[in-house]
């Protein structure tokens, strides 16, 4: 038999093409394969990761989970339109208190951590750094719209088990999410570390809808002694976590390997539609201005009791940025 070279999936639209062995770091790539009623995301992220945690001296277990959560938040937000803004929240009782990641439409990431160092310990799991609480994700696509927030329960588990549960409970739909972050030593810098990370995204998006009744939903409202019926997962669905459950951390965060071959490595049997890059960026919204407003929003004791040294002092929690104020500046009498 003689074996074809296998190409990425020939449509309409998207004309066959091999993928491309140029690494893009810092975009999402949505891709699709239609064959299975798959649809997903891709993120890479390389000097946008390391611009934020670099501004913040983060123990690395705290920096790699901060990395975690600003993955989830460009898989999740990076379908926000126009202005609009997504924002992942933890708040839990573990080592990690808060994790914020603020992602604005079209490419900016901001972020940062609160943390009890005395509490950290070698060896602990995402779970065990944040402990039990929730996590909270905010769309807000601008002033004439409501804001949509969708809460999760986290308990124990890591934010790859939340976002499970997040699909399968609010929006039913099938989701599997796989998350990894490291750091990369590179030479010629003196040793520097640089953070990378990786993600995908992968939901099964069937026509008929009762293809995508999960086996692990309760039964609902059903009256009491019907027998409760486990309903086995579609085929595609099966096959596709399967697919997704074979990607390696070390290949999700490689500098080497591309977004699109890694698509190809994991879909190409089935063919995968991969869309243009969409690019992230690390980028605060904070500004003197919006600091100085802030301020002058306080009650005026409050703004008296800011005054250390003869002068206010702010630092965005995002990116560490500080500014200084006069207390006449500041609006204090
Ligand atoms: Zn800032």
């Amino acid at each position: 038999m003689v074996s074809q070279s296998p190409d990425i999936k020939i449509t309409p639209e998207a004309p066959v093409r091999a993928p491309s062995a140029v690494p893009v770091d810092d975009a999402v790539l949505a891709f699709e394969v239609g064959a299975l009623d798959l649809r997903g995301r891709l993120t890479r992220l390389g000097p946008a990761l390391d611009e934020i945690l670099h501004k913040h001296d983060y123990p690395p277990a705290v920096g790699k989970l901060l990395g975690e959560a600003i993955v989830l938040t460009t898989l999740l937000g990076s379908s926000v339109k126009f202005e609009g803004r997504f924002i992942l929240q933890t708040r839990t009782e573990g080592p990690v208190s808060l994790l914020i990641v603020d992602f604005q439409a079209p490419d900016r990431l901001r972020a940062y951590a609160r943390y009890d160092a005395s509490r950290l310990k070698n060896g602990q799991s995402s779970g065990e750094l944040l402990g039990k609480g929730h996590l909270a994700m905010t769309i807000d696509q601008g002033s004439n719209t409501s804001r949509y927030q969708g809460l999760v329960a986290l308990d124990g588990g890591g934010l790859e088990e939340a976002a499970h549960e997040y699909f399968l409970r609010s929006e039913q739909i099938p989701t599997r999410v796989r998350l990894a972050v490291g750091e990369e030593m590179r030479g010629g810098e003196g040793g520097k570390l640089h953070w990378r990370a990786g993600g995908i995204l992968l939901q099964f998006l069937p026509k008929a809808p009762e293809r995508a009744k999960q086996a692990d939903l309760h039964p609902g409202d059903a009256p009491e002694g019907t027998a409760t019926h486990s309903v086995p997962d579609d085929d595609a669905w099966v096959e596709g976590q399967s697919l997704i459950s074979t990607v390696e951390d070390v290949e999700l965060i490689d500098p080497d390997l591309s977004g699109e071959r890694l698509l190809y490595r994991l879909f190409h049997e089935r063919g995968v539609r991969v869309f243009n890059p969409q690019t992230l960026r690390a980028q605060c919204s904070c500004s003197r201005d919006a600091v100085s407003s802030m301020l002058k929003s306080f009650a005026p004791n409050d703004r008296a009791e800011m005054v250390k040294d003869g002068k206010v002092v702010v630092t965005c929690e995002f990116c560490s940025s500080v500014y200084e104020f006069t207390p006449q500046e500041a609006g204090v009498e």
